[in-house]
């Protein structure tokens, strides 16, 4: 095939990253021939307030240093602009923001953010132009109810160590930033753990605007097919956990922005998650989310959240153009829908969720179907890289019936009165803080009975942004304990009830604990000698009935265990009453 020639050039000389003169075009797949009526958004080439990327024909996008100074130049040129900032990342840059607004108290905010994943930057580029258009172009009357504020570039760090080999999928700009941050943490799995600055920032700013909407700026990975720009919502709408918000979203939100984008010539769609993408066939998968996402976390809180996703394939200047076009849709039904918005987040906050679906697993038949999926033709070739069959994408538009995988519930928790979280969890007290989560300290000691819960079987997992997760399952037990004045109160019943629970439930997917925050519950405790524990242990069979019969039963149960002396004393140890901040046993407390 046509590559190996370079292939060959490339490795006869130093290595390939220095001497390849960036990700060849040959690597993709053919472009599909578009224009559009998107096209007349672009600035004329001696337009003094043409962008950066539109000087450069979207060729390329400008750094951080750049962006910042255009902006601040249009700051200068328009009362309507004004440059802030709202963080600093771990590198300590500054955390931009740009907030257009005609003045005035009170105005919801719709809240854009571009580069979470900083190669994906097509929302910076967009959102420099909108802005521009709206301080100098005439639509200013955008800003008459509601106000803008954009967040041109939210993985700074990551965006300013721009390769040519970063997302090499995409086809554009030339250079494009990293994924994580500079200490490797995926911000869009962030939002519920929040160990980045970065991401406190944003929770932050979140809290502080709390807007009517939330668009965050992504580009596709996948499969190639022809739909240009795509767009979803937490759990497509459908698994949605708040059900105002997500209404809005699935019947104002989506029909008005498809409507915009096809008049402006773009090709849009819900999103399409592929299950497989060597065989696109098989269909695409929706499924709840949790709040480590920005949809999620936007879900949790009550904030309509949109998550953007332009397709990888297409140009980098048609992506940007659609781009704008989704937002200033997006701002516009803002305005239109306000009311609506805001009593739909009102509602949502108010709503007080007894149960949280925690588990879940693909149905085994579709929930729906594309009849005609706008999709690309492949083929197949050996590789003599891989040495299997890999997929070569043909350009050649097909239309073919593609399956919507949903999704069963396995297990749904049944939300506690309140949580009891031990003074000295320091970790999950801040992040309760961060989030804006309502809690008390009790002043004097209190004896209730509570729901304890111990680990069985946990597993620490691969490493992964920033964190060891850990799986284990869970076995509930009641008991009557007096906690000391100091222990912290989450009640439930609270707008932020439902995130509380995502965070302290120990089932829930993105909980603090399946994130890895209790590492003290692995440790084992510190031991003694066997002819302490032995006897320990028969006093305990003696006092104990319910130790008795549960022991009796395990020995019934597992020969391995019954001939094991260490695990039966470790079991029994394990259980003396007082013996608290035991191994495996989940530090907060549930009260029913
Ligand atoms: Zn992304």
């Amino acid at each position: 095939m046509r590559l190996i020639p370079l292939a060959i050039i490339a490795l006869s000389s130093a290595s390939p990253a220095q001497t390849l003169p960036g990700m060849p075009a040959a690597v993709l797949p053919p472009a599909q021939p578009w224009s559009g009526a998107s096209e007349r958004l672009l600035a004329a080439a001696n337009d003094p307030w043409i962008t950066p990327a539109e000087r450069a024909g979207f060729a390329t996008t400008p750094r951080y240093a750049e962006t910042r100074a255009w902006l601040q130049r249009l700051a200068a040129a328009s009362p309507l602009i004004r440059v802030e900032t709202f963080g600093r990342t771990a590198q300590g840059r500054d955390m931009l923001m740009v907030r257009a607004s005609k003045g005035g108290t009170g105005k919801p905010v719709v809240l854009i953010q571009a580069g979470i994943h900083s190669g994906e930057i097509d929302g910076k580029d967009a959102g420099l132009m909108l802005l521009r258009d709206i301080a100098l172009g005439g639509k200013d009357s955008l800003l008459d109810t509601v106000d803008l504020v954009f967040v041109p570039i939210y993985n700074i760090d990551g965006h300013e160590a721009m390769s040519r080999w970063n997302f090499p999928a995409l086809r554009g700009p030339a250079e494009k930033g990293s994924v994580a941050t500079a200490r490797g943490i995926n911000l869009n799995r962030d939002y519920a753990k929040a160990d980045a600055p970065e991401t406190r920032a944003m929770i932050a700013l979140l809290r502080r605007l709390d807007p009517i909407l939330y668009v965050d700026c992504h580009v596709s990975d996948g499969f190639d097919m022809q739909y240009d720009i795509t767009f979803t919502y937490a759990g497509w709408g459908r698994y949605a956990y708040h059900r105002a918000t997500a209404d809005w979203l699935t019947a104002r939100f989506g029909p008005t922005v498809t409507t915009a984008l096809e008049r402006a010539g773009h090709i849009p769609t819900l999103y399409p998650s592929p299950i497989d993408t060597r065989d696109p066939a098989k269909g695409i998968r929706q499924a709840p989310e949790g709040p480590r996402y920005s949809t999620g976390y936007g879900d949790f809180i009550g904030v309509p959240t949109v998550l953007v996703e332009n397709h990888m394939l297409k140009p980098y200047r048609q992506r940007v153009l659609g781009t704008y076009v989704l937002l200033e849709t997006a701002l516009t039904l803002a305005a239109t829908d306000r009311d609506r918005i805001l009593a739909a987040k009102a509602t949502d906050r108010a709503s007080r969720p007894a149960t949280m679906l925690a588990r879940w697993k693909p149905a085994a038949t579709p929930i729906g179907w594309i009849e005609r999926f706008k999709g690309i033709a492949f083929e197949t070739y050996r590789s003599p890289a891989s040495g299997r069959l890999e997929q070569r994408w043909t350009g050649k538009p097909i239309r073919f019936r593609m399956p919507i995988i949903g999704q069963d519930p396995v297990e749904t928790v049944t939300l506690p009165t309140a949580w009891w979280v031990p003074a000295e969890q320091t970790e999950v007290l801040d992040r309760l803080r961060l989030h804006g989560i309502r809690f008390d300290s009790v002043a004097t000691p209190r004896t209730l009975t509570l729901d304890r819960v111990r680990l069985r079987d946990p597993v620490v997992q691969r490493a992964q942004d920033g964190r060891l997760p850990l799986k284990a399952s869970f076995e509930h037990v009641t008991a009557t304990e007096t906690l000391p004045a100091g222990t912290i109160r989450v009640p439930s019943d609270q707008p932020l009830g439902l995130l509380a629970a995502a965070l302290l439930e120990p089932e829930a997917p993105d909980s603090l604990l399946a994130w890895g925050f209790f590492p003290e519950m692995l440790a084992p405790a510190p031991g003694t000698e066997d002819f302490v524990r032995a006897p320990l242990g028969e006093a305990l069979l003696a006092a104990d009935g319910a130790v008795r019969t549960a022991f009796a039963a395990r020995l019934a149960a597992d020969p391995a265990f019954a001939a094991d002396p260490d695990a039966r004393l470790k079991w029994l140890v394990d259980r003396l009453p007082a013996r608290n901040g035991l191994p495996l046993l989940y530090p907060i407390r549930r009260e029913l």
